[in-house]
């Protein structure tokens, strides 16, 4: 899903890591700021959660000691915010970042699993995603679908399958925000406006499938997604159903 698109990977101090490796899981840092608001970094592999995806947990570790990171907060500076109790480095400390790699793996799972889902409807029905959330490998996802189509469930399902087994190429890159526009899903894929003043937008494409404007973190391919279980349709409301679905190790 779509949102918090960054045209550079800074955030304030932090530089993040994880827009341009999403398979990081261990890095050095310095420590720039510690508060009541949290941990600022130098750099920062922390996703903060955004489009749906929510933060990532891991540690820091230094002087033979761990600070648990149990969320992120994103405001001018990004803040680590750490377990309550737990020891806290100070400001100049180099420590050792590591995120929670069960975690976030099933994460980049699940959001990629929701773009192929939103594209295979785009595809099938040519109905647009209003909104959506996720946990790791549990998702809901919001369609704008004035009726339930005969069989919608297990040809969506069927759909799905298909686009994993192809192993499609999931691909990231960062382009101007004209060009972007220039591409026709983008527009369709992006209700949530982009804020004006963005110059470079960030691209998640599915090769050949489906192509938007994103910040989130995703697998390479759409075979390491795994399978797409669609566990219920839901009505609510007109022009307004819900998929759940379950991401499963096929
Ligand atoms: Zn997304």
């Amino acid at each position: 899903m779509g949102s918090h698109m960054h045209g550079s990977d800074m955030q304030g101090r932090t530089h993040r890591l994880e827009l341009a490796d999403a398979t990081l899981r261990e890095w050095d840092a310095q420590v720039l700021d510690v508060s009541d608001e949290g941990i600022v970094l130098d750099r920062s592999a922390f996703y903060p959660g955004g489009g749906g995806q929510p933060p990532d947990h891991g540690v820091l570790l230094w002087g033979g000691v761990q600070t648990r990171i149990e969320g992120v907060r994103r405001g001018d500076d990004l803040r680590l915010i750490p377990a309550e109790g737990d020891p806290l480095p100070q400001v100049g400390t180099a420590v050792q970042g590591a995120i929670e790699d069960a975690r976030r793996t099933a994460l980049m799972r699940t959001h990629s699993g929701l773009h192929l889902l939103s594209g295979v409807v785009f595809r099938e029905y040519g109905c647009l995603v209003t909104g959506g959330n996720m946990e790791p490998l549990e998702a809901r996802m919001d369609f704008n679908l004035p009726e339930v189509p005969e069989g919608f469930k297990d040809r969506v399902a069927q759909a799905c399958a298909e686009e994993v087994a192809q192993d499609r190429a999931i691909e990231v890159s960062n382009m101007p925000r004209d060009e972007a526009f220039a591409i026709p899903d983008i527009i369709r894929t992006a209700t949530n406006l982009l804020p004006p003043d963005l110059e470079i937008v960030r691209i998640v494409d599915i090769v050949g499938l489906d192509t938007q404007a994103d910040g989130g973190t995703h697998v390479a391919s759409t075979r390491q997604i795994g399978g797409i279980e669609v566990v219920k349709v839901e009505n609510k409301g007109k022009g307004f159903r819900r998929l759940r679905v379950r991401i499963t190790d096929d």
